[in-house]
């Protein structure tokens, strides 16, 4: 009936409300994490398929709320993105896994080792011009090799393709950073984009192989895609890899690089340290 309409606008209205104060609240606090020592940085190791060893880790961020515990990324970083507060924050990764890299490869109970650091990158990144500049004085402040640092580019970050995006694209390439497509395979890229790029990898995305062995057409596609980014001259890093089956299925297509559940979680830096004094391979 009409009244019970009007009763369920009114409920509606009301959690559109809260949803809302509950938001400005998060923007306020999300202010106070950035400034204060409220972030953390969670690593997850890409692991070599062939020898197991390490070959980089990714750099992933979580929210070390006083009151709500930890909050993962998916709750905020949308949230940074549309006030403005994402540029803070990525200077903040930046800065901190850059300085990260640097204590592993000094620390000589951790510097058997040879990887690199891979950070996400926000499509506002690339629409600042002093973002090749932190990028620059983060690598100089650190003395580290610009080829140490990745950063992880969605597609939907790059396919805009504004100039400027090429501009900074461009930019970071010559300073000798690594550039890569995370989440292949969710969007919408032809492969004439792979092509033009000035990406070194490419990430394909972990829903393509959740549907392994159930679905029987899917390791004819996963070993095509492989090709494609293969063709397009890239290197491929699957991601989602939960199981031994599949780190067997995609070294034996000739996939060489691989993360995931199976290999590790994302591990805070302590926890990453002691299995690198201890452990050659994963
Ligand atoms: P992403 O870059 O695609 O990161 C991979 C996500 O998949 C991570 O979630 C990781 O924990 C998860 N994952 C890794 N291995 C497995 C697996 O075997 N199975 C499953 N089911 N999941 C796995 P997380 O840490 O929650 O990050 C979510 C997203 O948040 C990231 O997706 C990235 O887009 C964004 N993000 C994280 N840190 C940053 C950051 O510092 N800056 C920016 N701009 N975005 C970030
Ligand atoms: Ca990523
Ligand atoms: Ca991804
Ligand atoms: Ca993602």
């Amino acid at each position: 009936s009409k009244a019970d309409g009007r009763g369920k606008l009114k409920v509606f209205a009301a959690d559109m409300l809260l949803a809302r104060q509950m938001r400005n609240q998060l923007v306020g606090e999300l202010k106070e994490a950035i400034a204060g020592s409220q972030l953390v940085l969670y690593y997850q190791p890409i692991i070599r398929l062939d020898t197991r060893e390490i070959e980089g880790v990714e750099a992933l961020v979580r929210w070390n709320h006083p009151t709500r515990g930890i909050i993962m990324p998916d709750e905020f970083i949308p949230i940074a993105e549309d006030t403005g507060m994402i540029s803070d924050l990525g200077g903040w990764v930046l800065r901190t896994a850059v300085e990260q890299l640097k204590q592993w490869r000094s620390d000589p109970l951790t510097a058997g080792h040879n990887f690199s650091m891979r950070i996400n990158v926000s499509a506002a990144d690339l629409q600042r011009l002093e973002f090749i500049e932190d990028v620059r004085e983060a690598l100089a402040s650190a003395d580290l090799d610009p080829s140490l640092l990745v950063l992880e580019l969605t597609e939907s970050a790059v396919i805009q393709g504004n100039d400027l995006d090429r501009y900074t694209l461009n930019s970071l390439r010559r300073l000798g950073v690594g550039l890569e497509i995370d989440d292949f395979g969710t969007g919408y890229s032809s492969i004439s984009y792979l092509r033009q790029l000035p990406v070194d990898t490419v990430k394909v995305d972990r829903t393509l192989l959740s549907a392994l062995g159930s679905d029987p057409s899917q390791p004819a596609l996963l070993a095509a895609v492989l090709q494609l980014i293969r063709a397009c001259g890239l290197a491929a890093v699957w991601e989602g890899i939960e199981s031994a089956e599949q780190a067997e299925y995609l070294l034996s297509i000739g996939c060489t690089s691989g993360q995931g559940y199976y290999f590790s979680r994302p591990l805070p830096e302590a926890q990453l340290t002691e299995q690198l004094k201890h452990h050659k391979t994963w």
